[in-house]
C-alpha cells in the first residue's frame, strides 16, 4: 500500500510486542529461533472474501478463523506454535472493521500462544484477502506426517463432524430455513477451534494425522495416498454433531462423510495406543472416537452396520470443482 496510512494502520492494530528471543514487527524480516533437536513446522492459509467468507460476516470472528484455520494444520502436523505472520489486501480501510478483525485474530494469537511478528499490507483489489503463515516447532521425528500411516493402525477422529457443512448450506439457503438448527452449528462454522493440544499429544503417539478442513472423505484420502494404504471407515460410528439430528439421511451422511471447514483431527495409531488415546479424550474432554482401520490395497471403503459398503455421492470440497 502506497497510501500515508499503511504504516500507522500496521502500528495501531497489528504491532504487538514481541515475545523474548524473537525480533517482531518492524524490521525487514522477523528472527526466531527454533530449539534445538526440534523442527520448523510452516504452514501458509489464504482466505478470500465471497469464497472463504461471506462479505458481510462479523470480523471479529473472521480474525479468528483466519487464524484458526491456519493453526488447525499445525495441530495436524502435532506442532506447538511459536509466530504467525499475515499478509492482507484491503479494498478500503474500514476503522470498525480492521479493528473487529485484529481483536479477534489477536484474541486467539494470544490464547494459542502465537504471536504475531510480521506481514505486509496492501491496497487495491476489490475483495478483502487474507494469507496467514503459522510457524511451530515439533521434536524431531515426531511430526505427524500424512505418510507414516501404517497397515493394522486404528483410525480416530476427534470431535464432532458435519456441523459446519450443515451451517454452510443453512446460510446458502440450500437447506430450508431452520433458525433452531442453525444456532446449535454457527459456531462450529464461524469459530472453529484448532485443536492443539490433541495434537501436540499425538506427536510421538500416533504415526500420521490430517486435519479435516475439506471433508473426512477427501482429506483422509489424501493421507492413505501417502501412506499407500487403504482404509475401511464405519458409517455408524462416526461422530455426528447434535446439529445434524432429524435430518435427511443422505444430507446427515454427506455433511459427516464430504462437509468441509470442521478442523478435526483425524489421525492413524497402533491398536496398542487404544487406552492412552481414551484416556487423553477424557483429560481434554474432547470425544475422539475410532472410526475405522487401515489395510492394505487402495481405496477407501464406507461400511454400514452390516458391513456391506456405501456409495458416496461427494468426497469433500475442492476449489476448482462445481459449486456447493
Ligand atoms: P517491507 O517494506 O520490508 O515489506 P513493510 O513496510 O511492508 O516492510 O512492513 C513494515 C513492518 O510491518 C514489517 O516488519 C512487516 O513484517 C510488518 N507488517 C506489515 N503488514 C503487517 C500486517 N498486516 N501484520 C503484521 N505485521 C505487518
Ligand atoms: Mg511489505
Amino acid at each position: 500500500m502506497q497510501s500515508q496510512g499503511e504504516f500507522d494502520l500496521i502500528a495501531q492494530y497489528f504491532k504487538r510486542p514481541a515475545p523474548s528471543g524473537m525480533l517482531g514487527i518492524g524490521d525487514d524480516c522477523a528472527l526466531l529461533s527454533p530449539a534445538q533437536g526440534w523442527d520448523l513446522a510452516v504452514s501458509t492459509d489464504m482466505l478470500v472474501e465471497g469464497r472463504h467468507f461471506f462479505a458481510d460476516g462479523d470480523p471479529r470472528l473472521l480474525g479468528h478463523k483466519a487464524l484458526a484455520v491456519n493453526l488447525s494444520d499445525l495441530a495436524a502436523m502435532g506442532a506447538r506454535p511459536l509466530a504467525c505472520t499475515l499478509a492482507i489486501s484491503l479494498p478500503r480501510v474500514d476503522a470498525d472493521w480492521l479493528q473487529a478483525f485484529a481483536d479477534g485474530f489477536h484474541a486467539l494469537s494470544r490464547d494459542a500462544h502465537c504471536p504475531l511478528i510480521g506481514g505486509d499490507t496492501t491496497g487495491g483489489a476489490d475483495q478483502i484477502i487474507l494469507s496467514i503463515t503459522v510457524m511451530g516447532e515439533v521434536r524431531r521425528h515426531q511430526a505427524l506426517r500424512r505418510a507414516a500411516a501404517r497397515l493394522g493402525d486404528d483410525l480416530w477422529v476427534s470431535g464432532t463432524l458435519g456441523a459446519a457443512d450443515i451451517a454452510l448450506r443453512l446460510m446458502l439457503g440450500s437447506l430450508p430455513p431452520d433458525p433452531a438448527r442453525l444456532a446449535l452449528c454457527r459456531n462450529a462454522l464461524e469459530a472453529p477451534m484448532p485443536r492443539l493440544k490433541l495434537g501436540r499429544y499425538l506427536a510421538g503417539v500416533a504415526h500420521a494425522a490430517i486435519d479435516i478442513s475439506d471433508g473426512l472423505l477427501q482429506d483422509l484420502g489424501h493421507l492413505l495416498d501417502a501412506s499407500q494404504c487403504a482404509a475401511d471407515l464405519w458409517l455408524d460410528f462416526l461422530p455426528a454433531h447434535a446439529a445434524l439430528q432429524g435430518l435427511d439421511e443422505a444430507v446427515r451422511r454427506d455433511a459427516l462423510l464430504a462437509g468441509g471447514d470442521a478442523y478435526e483431527l483425524c489421525f492413524a495409531a497402533h491398536p496398542r495406543r487404544r487406552e492412552q488415546i481414551d484416556t487423553l479424550s477424557r483429560q481434554l474432554a474432547l470425544p475422539i472416537t475410532r472410526v475405522g482401520t487401515l489395510r492394505s490395497g487402495s481405496g477407501l471403503r464406507v461400511l454400514d452396520a452390516q458391513g456391506q459398503e456405501v456409495s458416496i455421492q461427494r468426497r469433500g470440497f475442492d476449489h476448482f470443482a462445481a459449486p456447493l
